[in-house]
């Protein structure tokens, strides 16, 4: 955690759920009550085809929505694309940009990551800026290089913490069961904290950096209250409203 940070936790179903998962997103819902939302920001990232119909769901309780992925342009010959001002006009408030599968699935650059986050500026979306080294760079020790220049490949000019939140995800730690230490965390965190002071000042003093890589509720609690570990992307967990709900408790008492 980081003294005056409200932390996030953000669920990624990435390609699953399909109506009969919306049970899930009224549950989580549900926890998300007036007390839990204030410790915290509790955001679910169903696909595309659900989003609508979560804002509806999610109208009024303490969960907020968001989108996996957004193209660059607002409209276009684009087939099979959705644009931020798609995501927007389906209420939802924010958007995953850069997530590792889809820079290795899409090849991905970090030029378009910076447009796609300046394009979820553009429709008032906050992004969800991920960064994350392969299981190679981090053996080699060049997760430092790598993370900096993913940040300043994919950050766009005029990134604050209102508008920006950065995800660190080591790729070797997502969905594989495997985390970091929380040494390890702990120092590659405050390397972002010092790299975003660096390029943004004030704003980089409050920037979320959330921690993603098999986060689970069995080892949430030690993961969230590093320091410079302002919340979570969940991938796996996110899907069952107890998981991930149970992932949020960890700050109801702090
Ligand atoms: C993710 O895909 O962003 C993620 C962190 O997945 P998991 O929690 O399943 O490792």
């Amino acid at each position: 955690m980081t003294p005056d940070i409200k932390p996030l936790v953000a669920g990624n179903w990435k390609m699953n759920g399909q109506r009969d998962q919306l049970d899930q997103l009224a549950l989580m819902s549900k926890g998300a009550d007036a007390e839990l939302s204030q410790k915290l920001d509790i955001v679910v990232c169903p696909p595309a085809t659900l989003l609508y119909v979560a804002t509806a769901l999610a109208e009024d309780t303490g969960l907020k929505v968001g989108a996996q992925d957004c193209h660059a342009n607002a409209s276009g010959a684009h087939t099979g694309d959705v644009s931020a001002e798609m995501i927007a006009d389906c209420l939802a408030e924010y958007c995953i940009v850069g997530h590792s599968e889809r820079r290795t699935d899409h090849e991905e650059s970090n030029a378009d990551i910076l447009a796609k986050t300046q394009a979820c500026w553009r429709a008032g979306l906050k992004a969800i800026v991920c960064i994350g080294e392969t299981e190679a760079e981090y053996d080699a020790g060049q997760a430092e290089t790598v993370l900096s220049s993913q940040l300043a490949g994919s950050l766009p000019e005029g990134a604050t913490d209102q508008n920006t939140i950065v995800a660190y995800e080591p790729v070797w730690a997502i969905g594989t069961g495997k985390t970091p230490s929380p040494e390890d965390i702990k120092a590659i965190h405050e390397f972002l904290r010092n790299e975003l002071i660096e390029r943004l000042h004030g704003p980089g003093e409050r920037m979320k950096i959330l921690y993603g890589g098999s986060v689970k509720p069995s080892n949430a609690a030690e993961i969230l209250m590093i320091e410079n570990v302002d919340g979570a992307l969940v991938g796996g967990a996110s899907l069952k409203a107890e998981d991930l709900l149970s992932i949020c408790e960890v700050y109801r008492k702090v």
